[in-house]
């Protein structure tokens, strides 16, 4: 807690701004969400989205963390969330900007050139200019540093640059994204983590092919991104050659804290028991029902759970402490929970469950929250967060990492490993 009157994040102001952004989005938010979605196709939604990210922007409530210099609110840690967590209350057509604001666009203000922060940092707060994150391919997701798409130098003084030859894939809105920020292997023969660089790049460069992925929800989020020959000037780099690595963690650590609970994310509890209290099984309510109430108590619980750990990660940050590990438990609850409750609901809501509406998304509706199993494998895979806990916060010893300090074109001989 902060205790100074005059800070921000002092309970008494933090709670002041809270009661402004609650009263804002309740004049504003009507209009964007909900019923105006409707019924919409993409292009309308998105369309809405932008609109949406405009007004936000013409209001001081985009990139609340950013500097005003480059378009920013310049506010708090705290009060972002304060102000996501209410405006996650609406279903806002918000998720075309999520990448973009929540990795690439933070990064870039971090790394990037005066000038460029101070170009590119407004249209992208405005929602003019989306941006999309080309780190994972196809042999490397939760082993991001086992990356291949290589990037030779081309050219020298001031036309250096970079020739980009390979594959990203999962892009997320890569279609609609004017820039990106990518990581590629510069150097193939030092240790994996050691070799990668990461850059910035205009979608438009020639060389740049974007394709679709089909999802079976419908979304139409993400991509498979193929690079041939794409030149990228060195003025681009974010980051030393050879620190790309380190560049791409830190962007994906920024937004570690913005999940709160469910809401926002999957159908709140509180439908799912009203669903319950609605549909008899032999007669008696569902809300009787040994199963539903056993899941119902354990998404309750967990539910305080990360609420708790929630509140103890905004402390340490108040403090101006970084919050531990702990932030994958709840990434961890959230995910297995969503598709959990969301599967049961299905069960009650019978045959019916399986018309899938055209508006019907994971934050709203439980079919689709529980056929989208994403929030357990983007930002870390189950697995790989309960490999963190078992580190980090058990102390357990290490995976068995057998291709640790070896150069990248050296493939660990097999039967060494
Ligand atoms: C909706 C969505 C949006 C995404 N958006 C983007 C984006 O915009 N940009 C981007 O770059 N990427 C994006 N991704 C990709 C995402 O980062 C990867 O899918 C994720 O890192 C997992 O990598 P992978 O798919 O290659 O699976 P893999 O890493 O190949 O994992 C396959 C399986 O092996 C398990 N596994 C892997 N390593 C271990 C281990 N050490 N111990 C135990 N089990 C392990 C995993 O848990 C998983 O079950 C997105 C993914 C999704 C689903």
């Amino acid at each position: 807690m902060n205790e100074h009157p005059d800070h921000p994040d002092h309970p008494e102001r933090l709670a002041a701004y809270r009661a402004r952004a609650v009263a804002w989005l309740r004049e504003h938010a009507p209009r964007f969400s909900g019923a105006a979605r409707r019924g919409l196709g993409f292009e309308q939604d998105l369309a809405l989205g932008r609109a949406w990210q405009a007004l936000k922007f013409a209001h001081g409530y985009a990139g609340i963390t950013l500097p005003t210099a480059y378009g920013g609110a310049g506010g708090t840690e705290l009060q972002k969330l304060a102000f996501t967590e209410e405006e996650m209350r609406y279903d806002l057509p918000t998720v075309y900007f999520s990448v973009s604001l929540s990795n690439p666009v933070p990064i870039l203000m971090k790394y990037a050139p005066e000038s460029v922060r101070r170009e590119l940092g407004p249209p992208a707060l405005r929602g003019d200019e989306i941006w999309c994150q080309m780190f994972s391919e196809p042999g490397a997701g939760s082993d991001l540093a086992a990356l291949r798409t290589r990037a030779e130098r081309d050219g020298s003084g001031e036309d250096a640059g970079w020739r980009i030859n390979g594959q990203k894939l999962w892009t997320s809105w890569a279609q609609i994204a004017r820039w990106a920020v990518i990581v590629v292997r510069t150097d193939p023969t030092v240790a994996k983590h050691a070799g990668l660089s990461y850059f910035f790049l205009d979608m438009r460069t020639p060389g740049i092919t974007v394709r679709s992925i089909r999802r079976l929800g419908g979304e139409q989020d993400l991509h498979e991104v193929f690079l041939d020959n794409v030149l990228v000037p060195d003025s681009q780099r974010l980051g030393a050659v050879g620190a790309g690595f380190k560049v791409a963690i830190e962007t994906l650590m920024i937004e570690r804290y913005a999940v709160v609970d469910e809401s926002g994310y999957a159908p709140p509890l509180e439908a799912f028991a009203s669903l319950a209290a609605g549909q008899r099984i032999a007669g008696r309510s569902a809300l009787d029902n040994g199963e539903f109430r056993s899941v119902l108590a354990q998404g309750i619980v967990e539910r305080l759970g990360m609420r708790n750990i929630h509140r103890r990660a905004l402390d340490a940050m108040a403090a101006g402490r970084e919050p531990g590990p702990e932030g994958s438990l709840r990434k961890l609850l959230l995910g297995r929970a969503r598709q959990r409750v969301a599967a049961l609901a299905m069960d009650l809501q019978g045959p019916s469950a399986l018309q899938l509406h055209a508006d019907a998304r994971a934050a709203t509706d439980f079919t689709p929250a529980w056929m989208d199993p994403s929030l357990r494998i983007a930002g870390g895979t189950d697995e790989v967060l309960i490999n963190t806990l078992a580190e980090r916060v058990l102390g357990l010893p290490q995976d068995h990492r057998p291709d640790k300090g070896r150069p990248f074109n050296e493939p660990v001989p097999a039967g060494r490993a």
